[in-house]
């Protein structure tokens, strides 16, 4: 992980005094009564830009952390900023090992004394994963706000800037303490459970279907509705502490004359959980079921989820999982579920405490 770290601010009214403090060779003081905000950069548009490739238009995960804040110096009137390139990819190359490598850091940067909220950029493709995936296994109640944007840094009209001033003003306000890693991009904030990627190009492409938002931030203003109840954060069973890696746990997406094929694969490789993305309430055809079965049959956790971006997927409705030995993921999209079951599986391999954490988180 690189760590190379820099320091942004203070404000342009303080830059004279510290230019006189510093001449004089005084420790560097200026700044100090601002909220101290970290930067992790991962990537993704927000540090993207139009590409060289022949073919290929765009790339994200170009410009670094420290490009980024050269880009909104109004950021020096509302925080001491330091950043922190953990890797710097299109988030559709996520995956667990940087999720862990993240969490884990964002874990002892949290714990500094020095530091009184934290930004995470990144691609807006798997955020909302990167999003539930941390506000599961980092115990912290400071502000974790992540933030992405729409169109690259280079565009006409690039939403990053603001979305990043926004992210930096909510890091360092007190009301966003104890709601765990919160969400923003134009102009709306969003809880990590709730937040869906629903459109591919529109600025405004998150929602929360289920719950509903967070709040809303404008100019750095930010509006907070009701905290969230359910367990995550502090309160969650959770951690990344002694992990090395996580359960594979894969998702089968289901449509009309989805065959068992790709569920026996992936029994036969054995990996420890399927989501199934069902349609309607989590349903598929007869032989996707009786694959599923046969899965169950063989050690494998089976989750319905939905391919629907919002509903509830719940127990024993048109599927009979008291029978089945499944487990239905209640408001859970198919990638969040992943999530949760991989974590899940992590402490037990019961199927009566998988469920309950589905009904608890
Ligand atoms: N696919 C890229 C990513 O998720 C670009 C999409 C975005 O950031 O908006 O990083």
């Amino acid at each position: 992980m690189e760590q190379r770290m820099k320091t942004f601010g203070p404000g342009r009214t303080n830059t004279l005094l510290i230019c006189f403090l510093l001449a004089a060779g005084a420790p560097r003081v200026a700044g100090a009564s601002l909220p101290r905000i970290r930067i992790l950069a991962t990537g993704g548009t927000i540090a993207g830009a139009q590409s060289q490739v022949a073919g290929a238009r765009f790339k994200s995960g170009v410009l670094s952390a420290e490009d980024l804040i050269a880009s909104v110096p109004q950021l020096r009137e509302i925080a001491t900023v330091t950043t922190e390139q953990i890797c710097n990819i299109g988030s559709q190359t996520m995956n667990n090992q940087i999720w862990l490598k993240l969490a884990k850091r964002l874990a002892e940067v949290l714990k500094d004394a020095n530091i009184d909220g934290v930004v995470i950029t990144h691609g807006t493709d798997t955020m909302e994963e990167t999003a539930y995936f941390l506000d599961l296994v980092v115990k912290s109640d400071k502000p974790i706000v992540m933030v992405g944007a729409m169109r690259p840094a280079s565009s006409m009209s690039a939403d990053g800037p603001m979305n990043i001033y926004n992210a930096v003003a909510l890091a360092a306000n007190p009301e966003a303490r104890s709601r765990g890693v919160l969400v923003v991009l134009s102009n709306e904030i969003h809880y990590a459970r709730e937040v869906e990627k629903t459109n591919t190009t529109r600025m405004d492409a998150f929602e929360s279907p289920n719950r509903g938002r967070a709040g809303v931030i404008n100019d750095g203003e930010a509006l907070l509705f009701a905290r969230p109840d359910l367990k995550h954060g502090l309160r969650s069973e959770f951690s990344v502490n002694s992990l090395a890696e996580l359960p594979s746990v894969e998702i089968v997406y289901s449509y009309a004359n989805f065959g068992r094929d790709m569920i026996d694969f992936l029994a036969q490789k054995k990996v420890k959980g399927i989501i199934l993305a069902g349609v309607g309430d989590g349903h598929t055809t007869e032989e996707a079921m009786a694959g599923l079965r046969d899965a169950v049959a063989q050690g494998v956790v089976v989750v319905r989820s939905t391919r629907v971006h919002s509903g509830v997927t719940r127990r024993n409705i048109e599927v009979n999982d008291d029978e089945m030995g499944s487990i239905a993921s209640e408001e859970l999209t198919p990638q969040k579920a992943r999530i949760l079951l991989m974590l899940g599986l992590t402490k037990t391999s019961s199927v009566k405490a998988l469920q309950r954490y589905f009904f608890e988180y």
